[in-house]
């Protein structure tokens, strides 16, 4: 257990995430409207999601399989029977008044995230409950002088509130908690996980307690948007309320915000409680009321998820955790890694991709989805490694030249005259060579200067342009000294 060392002793940190994941479907939670990010302000906006007086909510069935997908992809309780209520307050963007959203009946109860921390080993965190509930709209303040705008084109789009247990006890596992959160959402297809979009964001509860006693009071800072700023806030937190804990003061539960120029939270509002929301069923929407085979059809469709993918990468593959942990991160990256290591070394293929291939990604800010090399002509560069026809030296330079040029291995060694020299009367040629433009080096070497051999196996390579086969040169080279 790590602890943060306080002026009057250890304090254990105690965190909660709630997470809203924005649901991946055409149309929204109750209208028809479309839910496209970016489109042209109130573009997006059924007389539903204006509130006009008589509308009615009509639900979206691809919300709730969506819902229900995500519910069995965190290993939790499908409820057959969950009511939408009404949460009042007020807001500008908030025309109705209310948003409709699960309260006391969730359409998804108890279930688990599995994180997988840096130092290779896992932790499990409950998940309390999966809700839908609808997005509020926009104000925009920054549009005119004394004026302030609403953009009703999130309004009503589907999310999914996922609650986990305060069972986190640092930032990093809160960061690992979002990772692994994501990657299954991504898996699943059911959120995209965009947190530069706002399409996930999360509401971070702290507090802090003396190691093992009862729980602290919490502070909840609101929407914050990437996994960067969560470990911040969390990190402000934890320091602020030990501070106002050990100088005496007590901590208020309220809701907080994350300034990301200053780096620090700032109180928001004290905390609201749930009954002055005056929570109630929503009378224009019956309960929701599912068939266990419908449930069990969705079930069945479910993708292979990360930590079955990294088992069975383990097993099949013989890959370390970490590098298994790394290659089923995302989809897109297990996929790639299985296309290449398709009928060769997967070892030899895990490296070229997490190393090289990864390495090269990330320098380019590019995404495995537009990487420059296909799977299919990084596996093409392997197999001439592999059947010698370059070496893993000259391999680095071509995958580079695949890189900018989007061409094949093989047309690429042939274009600049790359192929390993395997030719040992070539290879002789070369070492005499060198042997004999460096007499005072050769007589130093018999003399027992042993290092030497590297500087001789360098020149070679030079001299054949990288070309050689090392492993000719180095026994080739043994031979001669030896004579
Ligand atoms: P609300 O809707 O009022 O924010 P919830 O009970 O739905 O309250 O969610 C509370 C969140 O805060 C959960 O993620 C929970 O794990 C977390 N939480 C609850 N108590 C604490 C605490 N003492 N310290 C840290 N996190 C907490
Ligand atoms: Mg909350």
């Amino acid at each position: 257990m790590s602890y943060v060392q306080g002026a009057t002793g250890e304090w254990e940190v105690v965190i909660g995430l709630e997470v809203h994941a924005q649901v991946v479907s055409q149309a929204k939670l109750f209208s028809g409207a479309a839910t496209v990010f970016g489109s042209e302000p109130n573009s997006q906006v059924s007389l539903v999601d204006a509130a006009f007086p008589g509308m009615l909510p009509v639900i979206n069935r691809v919300c709730i399989e969506q819902a229900v997908r995500t519910g069995l992809g965190l290993k939790a309780q499908i409820n057959l029977f969950s009511v939408f209520d009404r949460k009042n307050y007020f807001y500008a963007d908030l025309p109705a008044g209310y948003q409709i959203s699960q309260f006391t009946q969730p359409i998804v109860g108890h279930g688990e995230i599995i994180l997988d921390l840096p130092d290779g080993s896992t932790r499990t965190v409950g998940i309390t409950r999966l809700h839908l509930e609808q997005d509020a709209g926009k104000s925009l303040h920054d549009q005119h002088p004394s004026k302030t705008y609403v953009d009703l084109n999130r309004a009503g789009v589907a999310l999914m509130e996922i609650v986990s247990e305060p069972d986190m006890r640092t930032a990093e596992e809160a960061a690992a908690y979002l990772r692994k959160l994501r990657a299954i959402l991504r898996y699943l297809g059911s959120c995209d996980g965009n947190m530069e979009e706002g399409s996930m964001r999360a509401d971070v509860n702290v507090s802090v307690r003396r190691p093992g006693g009862p729980l602290g009071t919490r502070t909840e800072t609101k929407n914050v948007n990437s996994i960067r700023y969560v470990q911040q806030a969390i990190e402000f937190e934890v320091e602020r309320q030990i501070e106002v804990l050990e100088g005496g003061g007590t901590i208020k539960q309220e809701t907080r915000l994350w300034d990301t120029v200053k780096h620090v939270t700032r109180s928001m509002r004290s905390k609201e409680e749930a009954h002055d929301y005056r929570y109630f069923p929503d009378p224009d929407l019956l309960p929701l009321q599912l068939d266990q085979g419908w449930v069990d059809a969705i079930a069945a469709t479910l993708p292979e998820l990360p930590d079955d993918k990294k088992a069975r990468f383990q097993e099949q593959y013989k890959l370390s955790l970490y590098d298994a942990g790394v290659l089923v991160a995302d989809q897109a990256s297990a996929d790639y890694y299985e296309a290449v290591a398709r009928g060769r070394d997967p070892k030899l293929a895990a490296n070229w991709v997490i190393v090289e291939l990864f390495g090269a990604l990330n320098r380019l800010g590019k995404d495995i989805a537009d990487s420059p090399v296909s799977a299919d002509k990084l596996g093409g560069l392997i197999d001439l490694i592999v059947d010698n026809t370059i070496s893993g030296r000259i391999a680095k330079d071509v995958f580079l030249a695949m890189l900018e040029t989007g061409k094949s291995a093989a047309d690429l060694v042939e274009e600049r005259g790359l192929r390993q020299v395997t030719d040992t009367g070539a290879i002789d040629q070369a070492i005499d060579q060198v042997l004999a433009a460096n007499p005072d080096k050769l007589a130093e070497y018999k003399a027992g200067k042993e290092k030497l051999f590297g500087f001789f196996i360098g020149q070679i390579m030079k001299m054949t342009q990288g070309k050689a086969n090392p492993a000719l040169v180095n026994e080739l080279l043994t031979r001669k000294l030896q004579a």
